[in-house]
């Protein structure tokens, strides 16, 4: 009978859709997110034993296809660890990407199985057919029907249960597939999912096809489950990966970079030949220069690249790791994608999908939030109140007159100086008077934040950079006209920040006033002196309570 190890995946902390997990397998625990290093045993730069002692790489991929192909039996007999030399986890791939490339292989998903259970994989992989890049909706289909049809065929096949079984996911840049096949493989008793050939979408800078495909599987996925994005090798997408909830990565892009002579920087890659100096302390780096290591011969230049690009991955992935547990995740994420447009363009991609990250995601945290523009509205902290607000509020009962104030620098808002004026107007009304009187604040990014809740995270805990961007602006301003659509307000006064807002708050109040039926006034805050405004405010304020 089938048997799952349900709890060979703990989850420790979560920010968006990332976790920092414990992934149990024989050869030991593995902290995630993980980057496997792939180890290509005839052309190593780097020995697997020094991977984990001196890089700290708890776990190596490598490829039972070609460990089948050129080595038959002996790491069969050896085991796979002490053929590859390595006393940490080994996770197998199965030669599906061979299938990608030559188009077939010589070898039948039962071999495959069979020779990961006897060289004694901690990880292993069923033998998928990867969908690839630039190809027909058919042939996508026949991909994503024959690897489920492995898929459940594995099931009578495998006969060890201490190994983590990987169910790829398959479908390429057809979602809807890709949603099918993670829906049916998620119905299966795999203990690891993997994401199918994103290699050729990253070749092609195509970071925000990727976004949807890995979100495509996530939403069709156990989320409990550890997701492996195959061939992701790159550190400066790490983050964007480790966001949407990708768990283990694989990258040889470390060895073939060095190859080129390629260095690798989480923020992009740079070619030896045209740096002057290493913007790096790793400890390689340290103590030489670009040119000294350009004057190598070349299998001694490769290995100083292959050791830098490695550290940079690791190095990378702490940084993501302690983003996690500090909840600043999405802030570190907004530096990497500056690093090039097509990740700033993934970023983008995710207000499409901000809804879902927010069913996912922590929402309270023990950091504010930085917003830096308009990109920052999907993050989980401003959906969720947007959300709350519009199903859970409801302003107090004998309101009457809806007074919107602007957001100031210094929060809570309500204490700041430039709202103590309006404060004092209203001490000029009696209590049951100033007590019809709503005052909300318009503010970005959360929109309208009513007086009193004004101290809750994150309505103070969070700076934002100004001036304001058209779409954050419109944001703004839409939750403004929603809320007063949806609210029972007699009548509306705006106190009008031109200089932070342009007109356009003070446009969508006017229109959603005129759609309720519900007169509206605004003081101009900025144009007037202060004392006119604060009669003005006054004299309006009577005129509508009087009303
Ligand atoms: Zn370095």
């Amino acid at each position: 009978m089938l048997t799952v190890h349900a709890m060979s995946f703990e989850i420790k902390e979560k920010d968006l859709l990332a976790r920092i997990g414990k992934l149990k397998t024989k050869s030991g625990s593995l902290e995630t997110p993980l980057l496997f290093p792939v180890i290509n045993p005839s052309i190593q730069p780097v020995p697997p034993k020094r991977l984990k002692e001196e890089f700290g790489f708890e776990a190596v991929i490598t490829n039972a296809y070609i460990l089948k192909t050129r080595y038959q039996n002996k790491p069969a007999e050896q085991g796979v660890h002490r053929f590859l030399g390595f006393d940490g986890a080994v996770m197998t791939d199965s030669g599906a990407y061979q299938i990608l490339v030559y188009g077939n292989v010589e070898v039948t998903q039962p071999e495959i199985i069979q020779y990961q259970e006897q060289i004694g994989s901690d990880i292993a992989t069923i033998l998928d057919i990867p969908t690839g890049w630039k190809i027909t909706q058919q042939h996508a289909e026949k991909t994503v029907a024959e690897t489920l049809e492995r898929a459940k065929a594995f099931f009578q096949t495998k006969t060890r249960d201490d190994i983590l079984w990987v169910g790829p996911v398959q479908g390429g840049r057809h979602l809807d597939l890709v949603a099918q096949s993670a829906a049916a493989m998620g119905k299966l008793p795999f203990q690891i999912h993997a994401l199918g050939s994103p290699t050729e979408v990253m070749e092609n800078y195509r970071y925000d096809v990727l976004v949807d495909m890995i979100l495509a599987a996530k939403k069709n996925l156990p989320i409990e489950r550890p997701l492996h994005l195959f061939g992701a090798g790159h550190p400066a997408m790490f983050a964007l990966a480790v966001a949407l909830g990708c768990d283990l990565f694989d990258s040889a892009a470390y060895a073939l970079y060095a190859r080129q002579g390629r260095y690798m920087t989480e923020n992009g890659t740079w070619s030896l030949s045209g740096l002057d100096y290493f913007p790096c302390q790793c400890p390689k780096c340290t103590g030489t220069t670009p040119k000294t290591v350009a004057a190598l011969p070349q299998k001694d230049k490769e290995i100083f690249l292959a050791e830098h690009n490695l550290y940079v991955c690791i190095a990378e992935l702490r940084r993501i790791k302690q983003a996690i547990r500090d909840g600043r995740l999405w802030e570190h994420l907004e530096m990497r994608v500056h690093g090039h447009p097509a990740l700033f363009t993934a970023l983008k991609k995710l207000q499409n999908h901000a809804d879902f990250i927010e069913k996912c995601a922590p929402s309270a945290k023990k950091s504010g939030l930085f917003f830096l523009g308009s990109v920052g509205l999907a993050r989980p902290e401003v959906v969720h109140y947007g959300n709350r607000l519009r199903e859970r509020y409801s302003p107090p009962q004998d309101s009457k007159v809806l007074l919107l104030a602007p957001q100031s620098r210094k929060k809570p808002f309500h204490k700041a100086k430039e709202f103590v004026k309006v404060k004092q107007v209203l001490q000029r009304f009696d209590e049951a008077q100033s007590g019809m009187v709503h005052v909300c604040f318009y503010a970005a990014p959360f929109g309208v934040v009513p007086m009193g809740l004004d101290e809750v995270y994150p309505l103070s805990q969070h700076e934002v950079a100004l001036p304001l961007d058209r779409e954050t602006i419109d944001y703004v301003a839409n939750q403004v006209f929603e809320y007063i659509t949806r609210t029972q307000y007699v009548s509306v006064v705006l106190v009008h920040d031109l200089q932070t807002w342009g007109n356009t708050v003070k446009k969508l109040c006017r229109t959603a006033c005129r759609k309720k039926g519900v007169s509206f006034d605004f003081v101009d805050a900025g144009a007037e002196g202060g004392k006119k405004i604060l009669t003005r405010l006054e004299l309006i304020l009577k005129k509508h309570l009087s009303e």
